[in-house]
């Protein structure tokens, strides 16, 4: 196996780290801190920033190139380091029409839209014109198991009415918010994995309110956040549904495959950045007559980190290829397998990184404390690390049990 980038993708890596170093980096900070005291606004330069990643061609990367005309052409390998280097500056991903959720919501669109849908929604997304939501998480089931969610999607004559509350919809409270995608039930007697449609809901729609948003250890990640929403008695026109009735859990499935490579790639360039800050901070600090860097619990925590992001980024890469060889179902246990060990992997490296920086590392001073709720978060947010160990487990004791003509040889 060759574990060397092609010259493809490293030409991709620095035009993406150029234009980083050039246009984010010197504002990183003033980001969060703009929008940490302006809740639910817009940082003034961001139009302008995607205008240059635009104009640059850094601009949607993350579609496959099957996608056709929506793709720029890069493999989900190629893209993963991308993701890698965006996930130094966790709001950056935006600049360049790479964030989540709008990233499955778009492959969604590329995928399973209609033509008309299409044109309507997913254009103004691939401009970065508006953003959207997903919804599909309930307050009041436990929705790590999707078979569990109650929103009622119910035809009557040309519409569908939508009844149901929602909660942990990231994007929702953002002012460019236009589109939501709603999982629901059409039919709550029929199998237990052909109960659920997907629904496109404009946010605008009468009977869709959004009653608060939600904090993340304190925060309110403003601008894009997190609500929670009602939906009474919400009509769109029976055109909106997505594929078909009884195809929502399908849809979840392929939508989730991309989409938990780039968070795990985003998570290891923060854990990156984190030992990176964290190297220039013992290097520099004294403490009882020695530079920090010479204590070995910091060396050890440093090899450590170390050791652990290249095997991180080695399954994750290995994941990336395995999609674009034999597709999300072959790849399942390798997307199984980044999502137990890389959010758990980048806390235990930013976690080293406070503790190295002392009071420092806990302010907004640095991006560790952001980076680390973004770890945390992630542990839970596209299904929680148990459902994942549970279904590889699983998966893993059927491979392994022989089948009877075998055992008997
Ligand atoms: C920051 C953030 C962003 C999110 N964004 C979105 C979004 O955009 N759209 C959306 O729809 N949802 C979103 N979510 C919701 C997220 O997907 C759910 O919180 C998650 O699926 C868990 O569902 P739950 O909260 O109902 O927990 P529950 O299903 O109640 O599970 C609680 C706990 O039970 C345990 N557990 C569950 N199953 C098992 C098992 N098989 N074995 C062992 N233990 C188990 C785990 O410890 C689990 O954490 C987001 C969540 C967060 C925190």
């Amino acid at each position: 196996m060759n574990f060397e980038y092609t010259d493809k993708s490293k030409q991709w890596q620095e035009r993406v780290d150029r234009f980083m170093q050039e246009h984010l980096f010197p504002i990183a900070q003033d980001y969060l801190e703009y929008t940490e005291t302006h809740p639910w606004q817009h940082y003034p330069q961001l139009e302008a920033l995607k205008g240059l990643a635009k104009e640059a061609g850094l601009w949607n990367l993350f579609l496959p190139e099957e996608y056709g005309e929506f793709s720029p052409g890069l493999t989900n390998l190629e893209y993963a380091p991308l993701a890698e280097l965006m996930g130094r500056i966790l709001w950056s991903s935006q600049i360049f029409n790479c964030s989540a959720p709008d990233t499955g919501n778009m492959e969604v669109l590329a995928k399973y839209g209609s033509p008309e849908q299409q044109e309507r929604w997913l254009r103004p997304l691939m401009n970065g014109d508006i953003r959207s939501a997903f919804l599909m998480t309930e307050p009041q089931v436990a929705s790590s198991d999707a078979t569990n969610i109650e929103t009622s999607i119910v035809r009557d004559g040309d519409e569908y009415v939508i009844n149901g509350r929602k909660w942990w919809s990231t994007g929702a409270m953002n002012p460019s918010t236009r589109l939501y995608i709603v999982m629901g039930k059409t039919d709550p007697d029929a199998h237990r994995h052909v109960q659920q449609s997907m629904i496109i809901v404009p946010a605008d729609t009468p009977g869709v309110r959004v009653v608060r948003p939600l904090r993340v250890f304190g925060t309110v990640e403003s601008p894009e956040g997190h609500a929670e929403i009602a939906l009474d008695n919400v009509r769109v026109p029976a055109s909106n549904l997505l594929v078909g009735e009884g195809q929502g859990f399908r849809i979840a499935q392929g939508r989730l495959g991309p989409g938990r490579i780039h968070h795990c790639m985003r998570l290891i360039g923060a854990a990156q950045r984190a030992l990176d800050l964290m190297c220039r901070r013992v290097a520099d600090r004294m403490t009882f007559g020695k530079k920090i860097a010479q204590y070995s619990s910091i060396r050890q925590d440093i090899a450590r980190s170390r050791c652990e992001i290249e095997q991180a980024r080695l399954l994750t890469l290995a994941a990336a290829d395995k999609i674009d060889r034999f597709g999300i179902v072959e790849a399942k246990d390798l997307i199984a397998m980044i999502k137990i060990a890389v959010p758990s992997m980048a806390c235990t490296v930013i976690d080293r990184a406070i503790q190295a920086h002392g009071g420092l590392g806990v302010c907004q001073d640095t991006p560790l404390a952001y980076s680390w709720i973004y770890a945390r978060s992630i542990r839970i947010a596209d299904g929680p690390d148990e459902v994942h160990m549970y279904q590889l487990g699983r998966n893993t004791i059927k491979q392994k049990i022989k089948p009877p003509q075998d055992a008997q040889a």
